[in-house]
């Protein structure tokens, strides 16, 4: 047997680092590697790092400071670390952490053959971080975690300087893969025989304006809508303000894109949106979900939500919890506001004290929560199709996990193993986040 020398890897953050980590793990395998769970097994551990909270990043840097014990050990670990941390912080990590051995930041993910080469043969302390002038992942190996579903970046970067957001700074402007590209992609995931495809970008609804033939996102899911054997197709994140008539149409006409819309409202005080540079106010907002609502039948909807932004006094908190009474959204994803030091908003004055944030989003969370639990509530009883995905986290014998088109998790048992296939649950109980039915055989 050849010894094949050990990678670990661990993501933080978002799908896109996910997706990312997947590709990094394909190219590493071509190279040779075959990938462990146990950092203290591995020859080569690679964090792929996010910098959108505080909290994360002083994560990552603990870690880093463990692993210093680990390579102390055993001097021919190889250290590296990528992502938006990477490329947020660079020689920084060098100056905190001599002991890793090479940066890259998330553009230079598809090029990591040239970089391991580089580090390996010698040039140790290398660091990979600026922006190359093509998005494409064309003959980059990657090796998914799922075999049902699979994640595809379409675009990267951002141009919306969101004032609280790193992402423009570390993922750099926004640039789109070709759609031939893209399509041949998703005919090579119909050949895996994959069921679902998740389609990524920080704001999809830009997606092809820099290309050098522009196509629009709405153009790109009827592309993908007609290729036969893909059940279903999802998306995100999207942009309020560049959500288009002409993608609820698109929604509403190819039967394959999931009845679910991620739409990221961040406040419900039009005084805090402004100051966010979201550049849309909640009257804007509220039009975009009834236009979503009148058109798509079954549609639901969730968002992103955050409390405890620079300057957000008890009305504009009311505002938000107003907000959120009024359009009822499926399932939010609610934070506390974070200081990134390269965000503008780091620079603004009254700050919310912590305990207040925190009570601020424990309100909105126990909102959500009423709501998500009376929406579910009046799905039982109905018969819903369901994409199996997984065997739940606290897996029980026989127990099964999967999502309805409008995103909803819902779990069952059967005897046979369901895994991919698309099924008809009856649904029986439901809380807040989860739906349990019975097989309808
Ligand atoms: S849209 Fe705003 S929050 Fe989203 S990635 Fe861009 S700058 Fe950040």
């Amino acid at each position: 047997m050849t010894y094949k020398p050990k990678l670990f890897v661990k993501t933080y953050g978002c799908q896109m680092n996910v997706n990312d980590s997947e590709y990094i793990v394909g190219q590493l395998i071509k190279l040779g590697y075959s990938t462990t769970e146990d950092i203290f097994k591995s020859n080569l551990i690679l964090l792929n790092t996010c910098c959108v909270r505080a909290k994360v990043e002083q994560k990552i840097y603990s870690l880093i400071g463990k692993i210093k014990k680990i390579k102390e050990n055993n001097p021919n670990v190889i250290l590296g670390i990528c992502g938006c941390m990477a490329q947020k912080e660079k020689e920084n990590i060098f100056e905190r952490a001599p002991y890793v051995d090479f940066i890259f930041s998330p553009s230079q993910v598809n090029n990591l053959e040239k970089i391991i080469n580089t580090v390996k043969y010698g040039n140790l302390k290398y660091i990979s971080c600026e922006n190359t002038s093509e998005f494409s992942f064309n003959h980059i190996p990657v090796k998914r975690e799922s075999k049902i579903s699979a994640w595809i970046q379409i675009m990267r970067g951002c141009n919306n300087y969101c004032s609280y957001c790193v992402v423009p700074y570390t993922r750099g402007p926004e640039q789109s893969r070709g759609v031939s590209e893209i399509v041949s992609e998703v005919k090579n995931l119909v050949k895996d025989k994959y069921k679902e495809i998740f389609l990524l970008g920080q704001n999809v609804n830009s997606y092809g304006k820099d290309l050098s033939q522009p196509a629009t996102f709405s153009e790109l899911l009827e592309l993908l809508n007609n290729i036969k054997g893909i059940e279903r197709i999802r998306f995100t994140t999207s942009h309020p303000k560049d959500f288009s008539f002409d993608l609820i149409k698109t929604i509403k006409k190819c039967h394959k894109i999931c009845n679910h819309i991620h739409l990221p409202i961040q406040s419900g005080s039009s005084k805090i949106l402004k100051v966010m540079n979201r550049k849309y106010d909640v009257n804007y907002y509220m039009n975009i979900i009834k236009e979503i609502r009148n058109n798509i039948d079954n549609i639901a909807i969730t968002t992103d939500a955050m409390v405890g932004f620079p300057g957000e006094t008890e009305k504009d908190f009311m505002d938000t919890l107003r907000a959120f009474k009024e359009i009822e959204f499926d399932e939010a994803y609610t934070f506390i506001y974070s200081n990134r030091e390269n965000a503008i908003a780091s620079l603004l004055p009254e700050k919310i004290p912590l305990k207040l944030k925190k009570e601020r989003l424990w309100k909105l969370i126990d909102l959500q929560k009423e709501i998500s639990a009376k929406i579910n509530k009046k799905l039982e009883g109905e018969i819903l199709e369901v994409l199996v995905d997984k065997k739940p986290k606290r897996y029980i014998e026989n127990q099964f996990s999967g999502r309805t088109g409008p995103n909803k998790t819902v779990v069952f048992t059967s005897k046979k193993n369901l895994l991919g296939q698309l099924v008809k649950v009856k649904i029986i109980k439901s809380t807040a986040w989860t739906l349990y039915g019975e097989l309808i055989e």
